[in-house]
């Protein structure tokens, strides 16, 4: 690092300190800090934003706009910094002057305006199409509170409120002058015109204010700054008019102002599981009317040419159907304000469109009422409508073959109006987001839309952002990485295949080892701090961090860590390497059987780590609040990732990445992007057991699977299954009635008990090749070396040439 640069940061340091908070460095705090390299940052990007955005116009590039209800971005001055090519010579002025960086970026508000995976992969997303010089933004919404911050007591999760607005966001910048009218509601109006075409005009509608905020994306050491658009529900001027005056009703407008402003209030806390409550598609309209009209708006600042060319300059990405509203609303505004025809409007509209399907479980498929739809949004509705006959009488009169089929194709059917139909029929392109799932799609879920489209289906397998989950949160593996193959691999990940040839090289792997043992020192510091529990150093981390769900299977891991503890309780000299299990999990509020199995991994930790007889081999971790910031650190320090879904229920899976990316090796199923991580590395540097999503589709549709017959003819499964209602895990004997109930009673839909034996095998094979150093390391280094294919910029690249045009 030149001295000249590190002097002069830290000049800039001491100026901002003195100007922005009135200090002198010596007597900044850690937050004084955070806010004043958050000023330097912002500094140093605000006139490249602004000649990206100028550039753009000048050149008339093609946009595309990514709509998301959710972007999980987490944390920022970390991956800004690193972005801009600053990290290192901040982090060395800070250690220069006896500050630690950790303890400056901790004092960052974790950003969580998303659930999990799919919140995520929107923010990755950015990242590359920001590293990869492409004209794109993202439009999601500022909810005023984030994801709730989960507490557990005494093994029950708390839910508290994630008011992370409360100080200031350093990274944000209010737009009030591009704020843009979104109306609800109203009277509907028809008049015939001349030419006999139907016009429509709106009366009483409620108007809110979207507002935006515009956080910048930096893309990675190329002078690209984009945008992500975050929009504020806000109350018209009208509205705040009324308010001060003293004749009008003041408590009405109050009431009416604050319902207004609930549509930005809160992120719905649902991971693939569908709320149809009124509030919920409120946000949706908002967030897509507002976008659409924006996009509008910039299209005819910029170009010269008729919207009906839209599609040669701008794409639009739908993340899941919340967006779908997308289709009609686009339609509403070419037909209504901009006098096109129907057949005008709908060419543009589906060649403007495109939309990614993110999972095939059923309860996650949105339906709203369609009583719902027609009192909120009655144009809209009646646009639906319209699609929806012409799609129907379309199929009767051009597709004969598929006439029986209508009802499952219909937009429109029992009343409900479902968003998946009107997505796939509205866009041009409709993509999975791994090989199987879009498989799946293809020939189970959506196969009569198969039919009918051929062409519009395609796969882009997810991606994960190497430069934060890997160069950001991992620097010395990446310092160990470069240092053998040189530096290329960050501009180009694939170049990470080069590691195969070091992965018989004994002092490489040597040193990929050691950084393995740093990084799980740091985290059973992190363990010892949050739970008071000292954990192993040397023992295999075993992680399983993501959404509580069912068909995620954590049962099916407290199950096998049970199992141990029973072996271990009869043979306490059995000779087994230790392990440790780490959980995090956040559980949807309303999910019970989720909360459920929370309480089991607690009271299953409470009685393993206290029992002096075994506990020197087996501790359970559960570490709360999980969110981006908690991934970033459990994941340099994990051995084995836990990917254990139900084989065809995990559409992709990014956690997978991350871990595989970290030198982690996958236990884990044929399914989502496990079969793609397996297909690269080979059988023999992965652990998979279990059904196929073949067998699990068969035995749902033909039965044949008795979960009852499993507890009576395997002594370990009874034993546990037993255990949950003795009252050796919990209070009292009927604390897990339910999950006991679930499995016995409701056939075990989720093949825990199915897979339980295989899984315990592969546990087997993982602990006898950890034995093995060198086996290990070298199998670790093989999926490093493979795991360039997981990089965003990868999917990214494949979005921009196949679907987007750019
Ligand atoms: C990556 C990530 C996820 C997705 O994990 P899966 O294992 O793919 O479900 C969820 N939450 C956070 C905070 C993440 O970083």
């Amino acid at each position: 690092m030149s001295d000249y640069r590190k002097e002069s940061f830290l000049a800039l340091l001491e100026g901002k300190m003195t100007r922005k908070r009135g200090k002198h460095l010596e007597d900044a705090s850690d937050k004084d800090l955070y806010y004043v390299i958050s000023s330097i940052v912002k500094d140093e990007i605000t006139p490249k934003w602004l000649k990206t955005q100028e550039k753009y116009q000048e050149n008339k590039t093609k946009q595309v706009y990514y709509i998301s209800m959710e972007f999980l971005i987490g944390r920022l001055l970390q991956s800004n910094l690193l972005n801009c090519g600053m990290l290192d010579i901040c982090n060395e002025v800070l250690k220069d002057i006896g500050r630690n960086p950790e303890e400056i970026y901790k004092h960052e508000h974790d950003a969580a305006l998303g659930n999990g995976g799919l919140g995520r992969l929107a923010a990755c997303f950015l990242d590359s199409i920001a590293s990869l010089k492409y004209a794109g933004q993202g439009s999601g919404i500022r909810y005023r509170y984030g994801l709730f911050e989960q507490r557990i007591i005494h093994g029950n999760q708390i839910e508290l409120p994630d008011y992370w607005l409360k100080e200031e966001y350093p990274w944000e910048t209010r737009k009030a002058d591009e704020a843009i009218e979104v109306r609800f509601g109203g009277k509907i109006n028809m008049h015939k015109k001349l030419n006999g075409d139907f016009e429509f005009s709106y009366e009483d509608q409620d108007k809110v204010m979207a507002v935006p905020y515009d956080v910048p994306v930096i893309g990675y050491q190329n002078e690209v700054v984009n945008t992500l658009r975050l929009w504020s529900a806000e109350v018209t001027e009208d509205e705040s008019k009324l308010m001060s005056d003293p004749s009008s009703q003041y408590y009405h407008h109050l009431d009416h102002s604050h319902s207004i402003e609930q549509i930005s209030g809160f992120l719905y806390p649902d991971d693939s599981s569908f709320e149809g409550k009124e509030l919920r598609l409120k946000q949706q309209y908002f967030l897509v009317s507002a976008t659409i009209q924006g996009i509008l708006k910039n299209f005819k600042a910029t170009h010269d040419i008729s919207l009906a060319h839209l599609s040669e300059k701008v794409v639009i990405q739908i993340n899941d159907t919340h967006p779908s509203l997308a289709v009609p609303e686009l339609m509403r505004i070419l037909m209504d304000d901009e006098n096109f025809s129907w057949d005008e409007a709908w060419k543009v509209t589906a060649s403007v469109i495109a939309y990614t399907n993110h999972t095939t479980l059923s309860e996650a498929l949105e339906k709203w009422p369609t009583s719902m739809i027609q009192k909120l949004l009655p144009r809209i509705y009646m646009i639906i409508n319209e699609i929806n006959e012409r799609f129907c009488k379309g199929i009767w009169f051009d597709h004969p073959d598929l006439r029986d089929k209508i009802p499952e194709l219909a937009v429109i059917a029992d009343d409900q109006i479902h968003m998946a139909r009107l997505a796939i029929v509205g866009s041009f392109s409709v993509n999975g987001v791994a090989r199987l799932h879009t498989e799946i799609l293809k020939n189970k879920e959506m196969k009569y839309f198969y039919k009918l489209y051929p062409n519009r289906f395609n796969n882009k397998t997810n991606g994960i952002t190497h430069r934060r989950w890997l160069l950001q949160v991992n620097p010395c593996l990446s310092e160990t990485i470069t240092e053998a193959i040189g530096p290329k691999w960050i501009q180009e990940p694939n170049k990470l295949i080069g590691l195969l040839r070091y992965s018989n090289d004994a002092p490489f792997l040597e040193k990929v080892g050691k950084v393995k043992k740093q990084n799980k020192e740091t985290l059973a510091k992190l363990i010892l701090n949050q739970t008071g529990i000292k954990v192993d150093e040397s023992s295999i981390f075993d992680v399983q961090i993501k959404r509580l769900h069912e068909y995620k299977r954590q049962l099916l891991n407290i199950f096998h860590v049970i199992y141990l503890y029973n072996e271990l309780k009869e043979n306490p000299s059995l000779d087994i390497t230790p392990r440790t299990f780490i959980f995090a999990a956040k559980a949807a509020p309303s999910y019970h059987l989720a909360k459920e199995v929370i309480k089991l991994i607690h009271h299953v930790a409470a009685t393993v780590n206290y029992d002096k007889q075994i506990n020197s081999k087996l501790k359970v971790i559960f570490l709360e609040n999980y969110n981006v910031s908690l991934a970033e650190k459990i994941i340099p320090a994990a051995d084995i990732s836990e990917q254990i879904s139900t084989a065809s229920k995990e559409a992709s899976g990014t956690g997978n990445m991350k871990m595989m990316m970290n030198g982690a090796l996958t236990l884990g199923t044929l399914d989502g992007a496990n079969i793609e991580i397996k297909d690269l590395v080979g059988d023999n540097n992965i652990f998979i057991f279990g059904l196929t999503s073949d067998q699990v589709h068969d035995y749902y549709q033909y039965g044949g699977y008795v979960a009852k017959d499993i507890y009576h003819t395997d002594d370990r499964v009874k034993r546990i299954l037993d255990q949950l209602n003795s009252g050796e895990f919990g209070h009292q004997e009927i604390e897990f009635k339910d999950i006991f109930y679930n499995i016995m009673y409701h056939n075990d839909p989720y093949f825990v008990l199915k897979d339980f034996d295989p899984y315990i095998e592969s546990h087997e094979l993982v602990e006898r090749s950890y034995r093995d150093k060198n086996t290990w390391q070298r199998m670790s280094v093989t999926n490093i070396a493979y795991s360039g294919k997981f990089s965003s910029d990868r999917t990214i690249k494949e979005y921009a040439s196949e679907i987007w045009k750019l």
